[in-house]
């Protein structure tokens, strides 16, 4: 089936399946995909063949695995002969030269460098593309059937993942943000985008220069994906942008959710079986089993995001799981004197206490030790310092943890096309 011919096909479906409602016929569903993914997929799988009694009732026989294990058991797990060295070559050679038209035997290779930093390798088939831009379609995107929609996507990298679909009913324009952030805003201002997709921190950059009218662009919704929003950067966005912001939580392992039209984030559970290890009473890791993919199977694969369950059912009656938040990954989770402080929580306590910064870093360096970049006119350094200085040691003592100290410096490390995690452990970048 051509391409394009196979989003349309699986897009219908989607339409077809329509909304689940109820968890019952959820639960009936979920368990006949799994039959049928252990049959065609787990069956071509060296590493997973031996688990082919995989029903619900055994299934935590299967081991769970998390990046590690998968990548050096990358040869055995996926399910197109393909092995590491070759495919890390590739990934790597094409993230250098910037030309992202790397395939192995019809399935596109791309690096994944994650949250972590540590670099890994993911296979995504054709049939798979066309999955993902149906289900971002049926699931993100606003349609409007009488005019060619235009997205902007800014990314670190492209791959034939997101260039393909170019199509009748939209035109999509890639801008690469290793490249120049003026120019780009400038390419950006010519291509006046109808629907503006962006991690967060970039889309903070597009939402201040239009603030101080650098550009001036209208875009119709806003999409934020692979950092997690926080909550005075959603507000500052939505100010600058009011229309449609929707939330996509996207990662290497896939496409695991988005906000609806009510404004919950849900769990795609009609692809992906969520396990759930448990923090405490709201909080908990997601082990998960993506039944939608075949050239690599991720099952019983354990996130490192940290989410937290919303309590009460979204008012738009979905059967999926709805998230509260995801409030980060356990490497950005700090940690002094035994207690555990969670990135999106302080961050909230310090937007709620000053705005004597353009930006902030907080990197925990030993076990009692933060240091704190701000990003600010020098003249204002000491009052911001005062401000960071307060509003974190009352949050700290609310959390009974004391013996920490506190270094500030003028300036923030940015790295350019990398992530910005403004609040991290160090241990983790070596
Ligand atoms: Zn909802």
């Amino acid at each position: 089936m051509k391409f394009k011919l196979k989003i349309i096909w699986y897009y219908l479906n989607l339409i077809a399946r329509g909304k689940f409602s109820s968890e019952e016929k959820l639960r009936v569903y979920q368990n006949k995909q799994l039959k049928k993914f252990q049959e065609n997929v787990l069956s071509k799988s060296a590493y997973y063949k031996k688990y082919n009694q995989l029903n619900t009732s055994n299934w935590s026989e299967i081991p769970i695995i998390s990046k590690p294990e998968f990548m050096s058991n990358f040869d055995a797990i996926n399910t197109c002969g393909i092995n590491l060295s070759e495919a890390l070559e590739l990934a790597i050679q094409s993230e250098n030269t910037r030309d992202f038209k790397s395939e192995i035997n019809g399935i596109t290779v791309g690096l994944s460098t994650g949250t972590s930093g540590k670099r890994g390798v993911f296979l995504v088939s054709e049939t798979e593309r066309a999955k993902w831009v149906a289900l971002v379609m049926q699931r993100v995107i606003q349609i409007k059937l009488f005019k060619r929609q235009k997205v902007a996507f800014f990314l670190r990298a492209n791959s034939n993942l997101y260039s393909s679909v170019n199509s009748l009913l939209f035109e999509f324009k890639y801008f690469d943000i290793f490249k120049n952030k003026d120019e780009l805003l400038k390419e950006l201002e010519v291509f006046q985008p109808d629907i503006l997709a962006s991690q967060p921190s970039y889309l903070m950059e597009i939402a201040k220069a239009k603030c101080n009218q650098t550009i001036k662009i209208s875009p119709t919704q806003i999409i934020s994906f692979a950092e997690v929003l926080d909550e005075a950067d959603k507000q500052f966005i939505k100010q600058v942008f009011p229309v449609q912001l929707s939330e996509v939580y996207q990662c290497t392992e896939g496409f695991l959710g988005c906000t609806c039209e009510h404004g919950t984030m849900h769990l795609n559970e009609d692809l992906v079986i969520i396990e759930k290890e448990w923090i405490d009473v709201t909080k908990f890791y997601p082990i998960i089993t993506d039944f939608s993919r075949e050239s690599q199977p991720i099952v019983r694969y354990r996130l490192n995001d940290v989410l937290e369950v919303k309590k009460d059912k979204c008012t738009c009656g979905s059967a999926f799981i709805s998230i509260e938040k995801i409030i980060g990954r356990e490497d950005d989770v700090l940690e002094l004197s035994g207690v555990k402080i969670y990135p999106d929580l302080l961050s909230r306590k310090i937007a709620l206490s000053t705005d004597h910064f353009t930006r902030y870093t907080i990197v925990q360096k030993s076990a009692t030790l933060l240091e704190i970049g701000i990003e600010c006119e020098s003249k204002d350094f000491e009052k911001a310092c005062k401000s960071f200085k307060n509003c974190i040691s009352d949050y700290f003592t609310t959390l009974g943890i004391s013996g920490f100290s506190l270094e500030f410096k003028n300036e923030i490390e940015l790295i350019p096309g990398n992530k910005l995690r403004k609040i991290k452990k160090l241990s983790d970048e070596n």
